[in-house]
């Protein structure tokens, strides 16, 4: 299977998908080698995970080169990289904490002989099935604190962004007891649709579209399915808020990796007291932003990592000037040595039937639109079916809070934006078809790997067939 550079358009990385047979092979070595793994004492299996943690960062520089090829930027390749080491420590000191505090040994109970322990049971073979746009954060995200809960863990990453599967796996080699319970697996979507019917818990991340299908696929399976989806994250900018000040934070938060993120800012509904001014410095900050081409060294934003996404974005942009929306920067995908990008595009005069206001976009572009009324700006960023996440900005935190609150989204930056790419210890859900199932962040981003196992104690005499006679007495 070709893969394609995003910056040069030219098929020069090759791929050899699994097959299903294979997929299954791997899932039995692994299953045979968990259990071992799963009986170690939480804080053996933290200093395994921390031995990962040195050997990636000892090859930092290939990782670095395959995931810069993968993705063509060079900037957010470093964060992905330099963080991973920091995100396996971080489970893996957490988690013998969490595991003590959540199991009970011996506890009293209702019936005064019975003494009560829970124990934490990982489910065997954890399965991640990822997408393209964050290729090592979002393959490692969930694995991690699998891992670091007792689970085997069976990874499947993009095959639009494979290149950095193999770098990583020789970290995985470099620890030969993590490398027995640990696989990075190149694959298409034969390959993501053998790994769910191989494992026993499948997180994954993606499009809605594919969500669902993995959903069924679980749910035929029998298997939790942790599904973590699209978005059309909106922003409400109230009439107290800085104009200038809310523009470059909104800029922020919709264009970083040229958009290509889940949590990026897609429509954003600003009062009409302060729409011009908030609008002159949005135009007047995107034209200032410079694509990373020709030298990928410098400017700020990278091409379109998934070629066919610019024709996508392009065909958004176009209904909506085709509806009367007016392009005020930006607007025209342009094909510059092979590769698609996209300057930030501030579009004025949308609506609510727009596929730009209404559907995930996944790149730079940032419908504007005024309102008179709070409660017609909350009524419009909740009509959506997404429910990812949110932001508010005012001039107070506890002023954006109070319309925070009303927001259908599982995450709310307040005065700030796409904050859950840079905060990871807030629990939160996905609403609506944005997702499904536990928090991977926070606590709960590990204590979902448990099943909770009772050992119910009897100490005193068991109970007689003869105390449910019916004439028993009473
Ligand atoms: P995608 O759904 O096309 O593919 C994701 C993965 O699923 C790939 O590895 C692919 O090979 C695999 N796949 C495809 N069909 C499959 C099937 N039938 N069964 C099993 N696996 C299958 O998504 P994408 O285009 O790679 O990524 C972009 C999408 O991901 C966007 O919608 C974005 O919002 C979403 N996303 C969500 C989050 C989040 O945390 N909520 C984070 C990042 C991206």
């Amino acid at each position: 299977m070709k893969v394609i550079n995003p910056r040069t358009g030219e098929a020069d990385y090759e791929v050899a998908p699994l097959g299903a047979a294979a997929v299954q092979a791997e899932a039995k070595r692994l299953r045979a080698a968990q259990p071992a793994w799963a009986a170690l004492a939480p804080e053996e299996r933290s200093a395994i995970l921390h031995l990962w943690a040195e050997a990636v960062v000892a090859h930092r520089q290939p990782l670095l080169e395959a995931l810069t090829l993968d993705t063509g930027r060079r900037r957010i390749s470093e964060i992905e990289v330099d963080g991973l080491p920091g995100t396996i420590r971080r489970w893996a000191d957490l988690a013998p904490r969490l595991i003590a505090q959540h199991s009970r040994d011996n506890q009293p109970s209702a019936h005064p002989t019975v003494r009560n322990s829970t124990r934490l049971v990982p489910y065997p073979l954890f399965g991640a099935i990822a997408p393209w746009n964050f290729p090592i954060v979002l393959s490692t995200i969930d694995a991690i604190p699998a891992l670091a809960a007792g689970c085997a863990a069976l990874v499947k990453p993009s095959e639009v962004t494979p290149r950095f599967i193999a770098p990583l796996m020789e970290t995985v080699a470099k620890v030969p007891e993590l490398a027995a319970m640990l696989s990075f697996i190149e694959g298409d979507a034969a390959t993501g649709q053998a790994l769910v019917e191989a494992v026993d818990y499948v997180c994954f991340t993606g499009s809605v579209a594919t969500g669902r299908k993995v959903g069924e696929a679980a749910a035929r399976a029998f298997i939790p399915a942790n599904l973590e989806l699209g978005g059309k994250d909106p922003m409400i900018v109230l009439a107290s808020a800085d104009p200038v000040q809310a523009a470059n934070l909104a800029l922020r938060a919709s264009i970083v990796a040229t958009g290509q993120a889940c949590q990026s800012i897609e429509r954003i509904y600003v009062a009409r007291t302060i729409y011009r001014p908030f609008l002159d410095a949005l135009v007047e900050a995107a034209q200032k932003v410079r694509l990373n081409y020709p030298d990928i060294a410098m400017g700020d934003i990278g091409p379109f990592i998934f070629g066919p996404q610019g024709a996508k974005v392009q065909a958004q942009i176009d209904e909506a000037v085709a509806m009367g929306a007016k392009v005020l920067t930006g607007g025209s995908v342009e094909t510059l040595g092979g590769g698609q990008y996209l300057r930030p595009t501030v579009i004025a005069d949308a609506t609510a039937d727009m596929g730009v206001v209404r559907d995930e976009t996944f790149g730079p572009v940032l419908p504007v639109i005024a309102f008179d009324d709070v409660e017609d700006a909350i009524q419009q960023a909740n009509d959506s079916v997404y429910g990812l996440s949110a932001a508010v900005i005012a001039a107070t935190a506890e002023e954006a809070e109070s319309v925070a609150v009303r927001l259908e989204a599982g995450a709310v930056s307040i005065n700030d934006g796409s904050m859950t790419s840079m905060v990871w210890d807030a629990e939160n859900s996905s609403f609506k078809l944005s997702g499904m199932g536990p928090s991977r962040m926070g606590e709960s981003g590990l204590l979902r790997f448990f099943r909770l196992q009772a050992l119910i104690r009897q100490t005193g005499a068991p109970l007689p067939l003869a105390a449910y006679a019916e004439d028993a007495p009473r």
